[in-house]
């Protein structure tokens, strides 16, 4: 069953949507050369712990922290520590959500620590992140949730590949073991979405007003394989390839996408593709 919401609730979750976003703002300052992961944690419970919110990482499955922090081959739920310290020339993607009134936010993105990334690095992130709003914009009455799966798919597929180079085979992966969710009352809900189109999925359910997912693309620049660790949480790619990690929590409207997690609700980005993105409900 999939929890289609009223407007009414669509703006609850744009104000959680928010508290992600100020998390997103004040992690990617404070992701630079010689912070450990742990510090990175440290901001974000504190941005939510000012927003009045609650977090949904922190105890979800026993996870021990607010926030996901998974570097370079990490693909996702990587565990802030002590002693993992950033260096320059790292990527890192940052996972995090949080809950207002019982709804919930949830979104990710990948930022580069200090300077000088590889150029094969700086397109994964590039390709990666516009897979994502390639999904996004096919949030609209009448599609199918295989549109959205569909729309991330062929952006990628359709890209040069990446160069040969210290953390690249030369081709993505996308990455088949995660994927994307409906979200709202809890963070992760039906229906799964997948990445990619599988001839084993039908159409998926219609998109309609109220209809509401977190789409996440992940994609390395190798395998789309990935394994986890011993200590049951952090996923890192089987062949040691750098992967790429970007998620907005959205929202179809009448008006069209609300990207609930995004300070402009999607708006310019939107703009760019030729979509509409419906108004703010707070402003
Ligand atoms: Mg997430
Ligand atoms: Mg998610």
């Amino acid at each position: 069953m999939v929890q289609i919401k009223t407007p009414e609730q669509i703006a609850k979750m744009r104000e959680a949507g928010l508290v992600v976003a100020a998390i997103h703002a004040a992690t990617r300052e404070a992701a630079v050369p010689g912070a450990t992961t742990r510090d990175l944690d440290e901001v974000a419970r504190k941005v939510i712990a000012d927003h009045g919110a609650k977090s949904n990482f922190l105890g979800y499955g026993g996870f021990p922290a607010t926030i996901c922090t998974s570097v370079n081959e990490v693909v996702v739920h990587g565990i802030p520590d002590d002693k993992t310290v950033l260096k320059d020339g790292d990527i890192i993607s940052i996972d995090c959500g949080a809950i207002v009134d019982g709804w919930h936010g949830d979104a990710a993105y990948t930022a580069f620590v200090g300077t000088g990334h590889a150029p094969e690095l700086v397109e994964l992130s590039r390709v990666t992140e516009e897979s994502m709003w390639a999904g996004i914009a096919a949030m609209k009455t009448g599609n199918r949730l295989v549109d959205v799966s569909r729309a991330i798919e062929t952006y990628i597929k359709r890209q040069p590949r990446p160069a040969v180079g210290d953390h690249s085979l030369g081709r993505y992966g996308i990455i088949e073991d995660y994927g994307g969710h409906g979200i709202g009352t809890e963070m992760h809900m039906d229906p799964h979405l997948l990445n990619y189109v599988s001839r084993k999925r039908g159409k998926g359910p219609k998109l309609v007003p109220g209809f509401c997912l977190a789409i996440e693309p992940m994609v390395s620049l190798g395998t789309p394989r990935t394994e986890v660790l011993e200590d049951d949480w952090t996923v890192i790619t089987t062949d040691g390839t750098w992967s790429s990690h970007w998620e907005h929590s959205v929202a179809v409207t009448e008006e069209g996408p609300l990207v609930l997690t995004a300070v402009d609700g999607g708006k310019a980005k939107l703009a760019e593709l030729g979509v509409t993105a419906a108004p703010d409900p707070l402003a």
